[in-house]
């Protein structure tokens, strides 16, 4: 957080007077950076598409004065803790509008037909990553708390394969949509970024966009992968990543020894290099694949994850100590790391 703190200082413009009455009208006790002003700043939830306010009951804690809006590097933005935070703390509500969930993604699916005349659910867009579930609605259509246009500090909190905070939603017993409650779910330290789960990966529809998307780009290097040979699988800058990074792993595998290693990155952790070298010892190919499961077993994970990549939603929290310091990352939000879960073996099927 040092570090996003002195970025923050050392351009003054970051500092300003709307940002200060955005993060007044919002309860925060620091200012919002001027990069950060992407929406209306909204106190309490708004309610749209014929719905009501719930739990209006609740005392709602107003938002902790241990957090902080400040630039944290591909995210964007995150919240960040200034001082320690005790497990099960409340800190705060997640503010949005109200929406209808099924209203709401036919205004997204005009938005995506409008900009790319495609009505194709992948990739998605900016303004569909603000929305969280608050429950079935009146009416079993799903509401959601959409942050996009109007929110909090809350919006800025980040994606973690290890998150440390949940919303929770809290309702009346006979309201069938809640309000939002950001709960930490274990001590945060100074300087740590806030982080939930956003659990895209769960979402049927999506994982079905993240299996077809991983096809297409297993397709799209099927020709450049079949050409690797052993002992000295050739591939060059002009051809995608993970044929890159499979020929590199061949060669780690199986070059010859004493050639230079590039690092590796979080893709190319993906494969198992001694795998990938017995599968085309055994007289394996990379073949065809007409779905997620003909994919080869050897690039499986990496395509998955190219997948979730395509379609939008990728996570590399691993990155970033601040928001995962145990550097274990899956790659798509919302995804299991790979060391419990292949993402398709039939005991993975829920
Ligand atoms: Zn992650």
């Amino acid at each position: 957080m040092a570090q996003a703190i002195e970025e923050l200082l050392k351009d003054p413009n970051e500092l300003s007077e709307e940002g200060l009455s955005w993060s007044k009208e919002v309860g925060m006790a620091f200012v919002l950076p001027r990069a950060a002003l992407q929406c209306v700043p909204l106190a309490a939830n708004e309610p749209r598409d014929g719905l009501q306010r719930t739990a209006s009951f609740v005392s709602m804690p107003k938002a902790s004065p241990k957090l902080i809006v400040a630039p944290a590097g591909p995210c964007g933005f995150g919240v960040f803790a200034t001082e320690r935070i005790a497990s099960g703390e409340r800190l705060g509500e997640y503010t949005g509008e109200i929406r209808s969930y099924d209203v709401w993604c036919e205004e997204i699916k005009a938005l995506k037909m409008r900009r790319r005349n495609s009505d194709a659910s992948s990739p998605f867009i900016r303004e569909e990553l603000y929305a969280a579930w608050a429950g079935s609605g009146p009416a079993e259509k799903g509401v959601v708390i959409d942050a996009f246009h109007k929110g909090n500090l809350m919006r800025f909190i980040n994606c973690s394969c290890k998150p440390n905070c949940s919303f929770k939603s809290v309702s009346a017993p006979r309201e069938a949509h809640g309000r939002l409650q950001v709960t930490t779910l274990r001590a945060i330290a100074a300087g740590e970024q806030l982080s939930v789960d956003y659990g895209w990966y769960h979402d049927p529809a999506t994982l079905e966009d993240i299996r077809k998307e991983a096809v297409v780009a297993y397709l799209l290097d099927l020709p450049k992968l079949q050409a690797l040979r052993l002992p000295d699988p050739v591939a060059n800058e002009a051809d995608s990543e993970a044929v890159q990074l499979v020929a590199e792993s061949l060669k780690e595998a199986r070059g010859r020894p004493g050639l230079r290693r590039r690092p590796h990155g979080f893709l190319a952790g993906l494969l198992d290099s001694e795998a990938l070298a017995r599968f085309l010892e055994s007289g394996k190919h990379f073949s065809e694949a007409t779905t997620y499961r003909t994919i080869p077993e050897p690039v499986w994970l990496l395509y998955e994850v190219l997948g979730g990549e395509r379609v939008g939603i990728p996570c590399r929290c691993g990155s970033d100590a601040s928001l995962n310091s145990s550097g274990r990352c899956s790659g798509i939000i919302g995804r299991p790391l790979q060391v419990n879960f292949t993402g398709r073996d039939s005991d993975d099927e829920r």
